[in-house]
C-alpha cells in the first residue's frame, strides 16, 4: 500500500479536525470518503476535504467503497463497534477515536473480530501516548536513574461540561485518558480501583457529582491518586507527577511565560483540550498512517482499549458500590503480546 485512502466516518466535532489534519499535515494518506448519519453533517466534513470526496450516510457503504483501503471512526463513543467491525471485516486498517467501545461486552467483541481476522488492523486514539511531556516523563522512569515508580498523582480538571455530561462520563470519557495512558508509562497493570464522592462544587445544577476522586492501584503496588475535576472554571489543567524510590518526575506543562505583574507572579492555563494537546494528534495520525502503509499498527491496541474499558466499569461499579472493584482482564492473549 502506497497510500492510505481514507473513509472517515463520523463528521462530528474531532472528526472535521481530524479530516482539516489529514488533507494539510499528514503525509501518505488523504480523505476520500466522508460518512455520518446526518447527510448535512457529511457534505460539511466533504467540503473540509475538499472536491471529489465521496459523500456517504451508511458507514458500511463506505468502507465497501473499492477506493477505500483505511478508515477512521469519529461517531460517539456507543457507535465506534459498527463501523470498527465492518473495517475488520473488509481488512482495512482503522483508526478509532477513544474510547474503542463504551462497554467491555463491544470491546470484546472487536478483539475477538481481531483475533480471529489473524491480522493487527486497529488503533485506538489515545493521544497522551504521542504527547511530548508523557513521552518525556516516560523516558526518564524507564532510563531507571530515579528507581521504581510508587506513587502518582494527577489531575484531570476542565473549565465547565455540557448538561448532560453525567457521573458516569467522568471516568468513561474523562479519567479514560489517565485508564490509558498510566500503566503505559510505568510498564504496569490496573489491579484494582476505587471512586469516592468528595463534597459536589455548588455550580453543578443536575445530578453529577463533581468533583470525584480515584484511587487506582496497579499490580505491582503503585497507586494513583486521580482528582476528576470538571467544573473547575479556571481551565483545562492535567498534572501527572510520578513518585520514585529516588526522585520526583511531573509532566511539563505548556510552556507559557511566567509574568511578574501587580505584585504577583502568574502562568497561564491552557482553555481546553484542544489546544492542550494539539501536537499529539498530528504526531498520533501520523504514526498511525505510517504503521498502516506497513501493515503495522502503533499506540494502543484493541487489546488496550478493551483492557480500558475494563478499567472504566470496575470505576463506574465503585461510583455506586463505593469500594475497591477488581479489573479483571484475564491475561493478554499471545496475539497481543508485544
Ligand atoms: P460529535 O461532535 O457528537 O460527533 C460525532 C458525529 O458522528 C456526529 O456528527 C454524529 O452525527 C455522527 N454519527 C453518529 N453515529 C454515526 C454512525 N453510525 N455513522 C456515521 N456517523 C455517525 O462527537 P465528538 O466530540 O467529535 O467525539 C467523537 C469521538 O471522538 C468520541 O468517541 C469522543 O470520545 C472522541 N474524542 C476524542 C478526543 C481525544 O482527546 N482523543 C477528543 C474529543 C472527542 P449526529 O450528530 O447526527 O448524531
Amino acid at each position: 500500500m502506497e497510500n492510505l485512502n481514507i473513509a472517515l466516518i463520523g463528521c462530528g466535532m474531532i472528526g472535521r479536525e481530524h479530516i482539516e489534519r489529514i488533507q494539510n499535515r499528514i503525509r501518505g494518506a488523504q480523505i476520500v470518503a466522508v460518512c455520518d448519519v446526518f447527510e448535512e453533517g457529511a457534505k460539511k466534513g466533504a467540503e473540509i476535504a475538499g472536491a471529489g470526496t465521496k459523500v456517504y450516510t451508511d458507514f458500511n457503504e463506505a468502507i465497501n467503497d473499492p477506493d477505500v483501503n483505511a478508515v477512521v471512526v469519529t461517531t460517539p463513543g456507543q457507535f465506534h463497534k459498527g463501523p470498527v467491525l465492518a473495517a475488520i471485516k473488509a481488512g482495512k486498517p482503522v483508526f478509532s477515536e477513544k474510547p474503542l467501545a463504551n462497554t467491555a461486552a463491544d470491546g470484546k467483541e472487536i478483539v475477538e473480530a481481531e483475533m480471529a481476522g489473524g491480522k493487527h488492523l486497529v488503533q485506538v486514539g489515545f493521544m497522551r501516548r504521542y504527547d511530548r511531556g508523557y513521552r518525556q516523563v516516560k523516558e526518564l522512569i524507564d532510563s531507571g536513574k530515579f528507581g521504581a515508580p510508587m506513587v502518582i498523582k494527577c489531575t484531570h480538571r476542565a473549565d465547565g461540561v455540557a448538561d448532560d455530561y453525567t457521573t458516569a462520563m467522568a471516568v468513561t470519557d474523562t479519567a479514560i485518558h489517565e485508564i490509558d495512558v498510566l500503566p503505559w508509562l510505568v510498564n504496569d497493570e490496573w489491579d484494582e480501583v476505587q471512586c469516592i464522592m468528595p463534597k459536589t462544587n455548588s455550580k453543578v445544577k443536575n445530578a453529577l457529582k463533581d468533583p470525584q476522586i480515584m484511587i487506582m492501584k496497579t499490580k505491582g503496588g503503585i497507586i494513583n491518586m486521580l482528582e476528576v475535576n470538571v467544573n473547575c472554571g479556571f481551565g483545562y489543567d492535567i498534572n501527572c507527577e510520578v513518585v520514585c524510590e529516588n526522585g520526583v518526575v511531573n509532566l511539563p506543562c505548556p510552556s507559557f511565560p511566567t509574568v511578574r505583574y501587580a505584585n504577583e507572579v502568574s502562568t497561564k492555563i491552557e482553555d481546553n483540550w484542544i489546544l492542550r494537546f494539539i501536537d499529539s494528534y498530528d504526531v498520533e495520525i501520523q504514526d498511525w498512517v505510517d504503521h498502516a502503509l506497513k501493515g503495522e499498527t502503533g499506540g494502543s491496541s484493541a487489546w488496550d482499549g478493551y483492557v480500558a474499558s475494563i478499567t472504566a466499569d470496575a470505576l463506574v461499579k465503585s461510583q455506586t458500590s463505593g469500594v475497591p472493584e477488581k479489573v479483571v482482564t484475564g491475561g493478554t492473549p499471545n496475539f497481543y503480546k508485544k
